[in-house]
């Protein structure tokens, strides 16, 4: 863990960021607002976040070289991108001050050590075992039927899962997963899933955004409402859930934790992101300080900004799909006619390839209530097709 000192940056200097993606991207916006300049490590030219940096060191995440040249220029680094080699942080942070810190990372980015740590603060998660050798799938796992098998490392976005029903059809999961290691995991009824985003500062002060309830599609997510249709104890009891977590793993930074909502079990976590999340997109237009204003204050050691919600909200992903019509034509979404409706906010990435899938965009709807809201959300839907 970085044992270098995070000091108080001023106007002007230069923070680091690893990873050159959308979450990079309105990182920078953020940290440029408050007058910070942002250095982007990414082995991709103009990118979502490269775009719109100060300046882009082109390399990849291990490069020895490329990250000496954040060491020199910069106060302290940030991740945008979770499957960012924990070493590279682990190497940074012998000369500046790196958050989250490797550790913090590299359980995030194992599914079987993210469980076992989350558990171990007390925290629920679902049913599951690990999986690392074909030994290991006995008859004793039909416990865990219906289930789904999950590689333990780099899935997102659904990637790298098979739903399963019989412990033969786990045996041809994990040999079609080419027998890396996995968890398989009882498939729940999920009535609710939602997600907490904590920030919590190098002197252990926590800030919690309120709870987002969050619907997927393709295993990809939708749309995000906020705030989360459930009672208060409940989201009181996730967001102190989240604190929880991230004081366990002494967690400097802005760390997303999903929840799943199930009948017989009550909150259990599904899993954390050492970073900025996509259900919290909706903090930029509806928060008072949104999710990557707060991962630069952390790393610029300043005090956490107020995470309050000043209108309801609801997030409408924008995949590359829109960009496509039915026929499979290439075609610009009517923007001018979502942008008409007066509760839209519309943010773009600057990604010049839209393909089935890719995050391009979101939308966001602020509205005097979250009924009008939801009802603004199905508009755009409509509209965009
Ligand atoms: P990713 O890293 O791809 O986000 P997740 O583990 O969050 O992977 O799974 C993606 C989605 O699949 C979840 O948001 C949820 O909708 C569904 N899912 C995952 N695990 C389970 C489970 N144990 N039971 C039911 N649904 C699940
Ligand atoms: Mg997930």
């Amino acid at each position: 863990m970085s044992k270098i000192e995070f000091k108080t940056a001023k106007p002007g200097q230069w923070l680091g960021l690893l990873g050159g993606g959308q979450l990079g991207r309105m990182f920078c916006m953020a940290a440029q607002s408050m007058g910070y300049r942002v250095l982007v490590l990414d082995p991709v030219a103009n990118g979502p976040a490269g775009s719109v940096a100060d300046d882009q060191v082109l390399a990849d995440y291990m490069d020895d070289q490329g990250l000496a040249k954040l060491a020199q220029r910069c106060i302290g680094v940030t991740t945008e991108f979770e499957n960012v080699p924990a070493l590279a942080l682990d190497t940074l942070s012998k000369s500046i001050p790196v958050s989250p810190s490797a550790f913090s990372v590299g359980i995030a980015q194992n599914r079987i050590e993210e469980k076992a740590y989350i558990s171990g603060c007390g925290v629920p998660v679902a049913p599951h075992v690990a999986i690392r050798s074909k030994a290991d799938i006995t008859d004793t796992l039909s416990d865990l039927m219906p289930g789904i098998v999950k590689t333990a490392r780099l899935g997102y976005d659904g990637k790298g899962q098979v739903r399963v029903k019989t412990l033969d059809e786990v045996r041809k999961a994990f040999a079609d997963l080419n027998e890396v290691e996995c968890v398989l995991e009882k498939r729940l009824t999920l009535q609710k899933e939602m997600s907490v985003i904590v920030a919590r500062d190098h002197k252990g002060e926590c800030a919690t955004f309120p709870v987002a309830e969050n619907h997927h599609r393709k295993g990809i997510l939708a749309t995000t409402i906020v705030p989360a249709r459930i009672d208060d104890a409940m989201a009181a009891q996730a967001r102190s859930n989240a604190i929880a977590i991230a004081g366990a793993l002494d967690y400097v930074g802005v760390l997303c934790v999903e929840f799943f909502v199930v009948d017989e079990l009550g909150l259990v976590v599904n899993e954390i992101a050492p970073r900025p999340h996509n259900s919290g997109h909706y903090s930029i237009d509806a928060c008072v300080t949104c999710q990557f204003e707060q991962q630069a204050r952390v790393l610029a050691g300043l005090p956490l900004g107020d995470t309050r919600q000043h209108s309801p909200a609801v997030m409408v992903n924008l995949l590359g799909d829109l960009w496509y019509s039915e026929e499979g034509m290439e075609r610009e979404p009517a923007w001018e006619k979502v942008l008409a409706i007066p509760e839209v906010k519309l943010h773009l990435y600057g990604k010049e390839q839209a393909r089935v899938g890719r995050k391009m965009g979101h939308i966001t709807v602020i509205a005097e209530t979250l009924d009008r809201a939801l009802t603004v959300a199905q508009e755009v839907r409509d509209i965009l097709g």
